[in-house]
């Protein structure tokens, strides 16, 4: 299947989903995920009218989209991997939306990278919701005050909270606690759900979903 084949499969799933939870799927956003895909494929979800991405890599993420910016306005592009303090800058400046808030330090450097390039990014806490110590993200027992850090005293506005379920794990669970834990605060966005789990995401509240090989297909890692 092409690229935009995939595309309208997975916005006909996304709405069969959305219907079968009373949700309306204007309420979900789909990024599509184009981290190791090559260059055509991006193309063709762009000539499809595609324009919500996410990235995993900053240094990736710029050789792919930054010479794009100025063809498409309306680009909206999410980083979803962990965030070197270092490439703080970077990614203000490339990304729009940064899913991947995980620690004090980087809550501070963003807000200051932020301030100096006069960019306020929407920012998801990302919750380590197994409480995986391989896996970034603050444990759920923190959220609380790691939310009041980053929007209290740093400014960032939080949009919401993002999950990596544990992949030997069932996800609901995850999902559900995600949900729980956004509510708690009051944030209305999660971003869950992934190609094999967007459906059941969409059912438990999710409001962006992270689709990569279901857009594009394998990725290809000698790229
Ligand atoms: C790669 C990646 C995805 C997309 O995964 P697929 O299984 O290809 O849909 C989603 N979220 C994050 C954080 C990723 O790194």
């Amino acid at each position: 299947m092409s690229v935009s084949e995939n595309l309208q499969a997975i916005e006909k799933q996304m709405a069969e989903a959305a219907d079968f939870s009373a949700r309306d799927v204007a309420d979900v956003n789909l990024v599509a995920v184009s981290k190791k895909q090559p260059d055509a494929r991006i193309q063709e979800a762009l000539d499809a009218g595609h324009r919500q991405y996410g990235e995993n890599r900053v240094q990736e993420a710029q050789t792919r989209w930054a010479h794009r910016r100025a063809q498409y306005p309306d680009l909206r592009l999410h980083l979803i991997g962990p965030l070197q303090s270092n490439k703080a800058k970077d990614a203000v400046a490339l990304f729009d939306v940064i899913e991947t808030l995980d620690r004090e330090k980087l809550a501070r450097v963003l807000a200051d990278e932020m301030e100096k390039q006069g960019r306020q990014l929407p920012c998801f806490i990302q919750v380590n919701t197994g409480e995986e110590d391989q896996k970034a993200g603050i444990a759920p027992r923190d959220v609380a005050d790691f939310y009041a850090y980053a929007h209290g005293e740093c400014g960032l506005h939080i949009q919401g909270l993002m999950c990596i379920p544990p992949v030997d794990e069932s996800p609901g669970v995850h999902f559900a606690l995600l949900r729980k834990y956004a509510h708690a605060l009051g944030l209305d966005d999660l971003s869950m759900g992934m190609s094999g789990d967007f459906e059941k995401a969409i059912a438990l509240g999710a409001t962006y979903i992270r689709v990569g090989t279901g857009v594009f297909g394998e990725r290809d890692y000698d790229l």
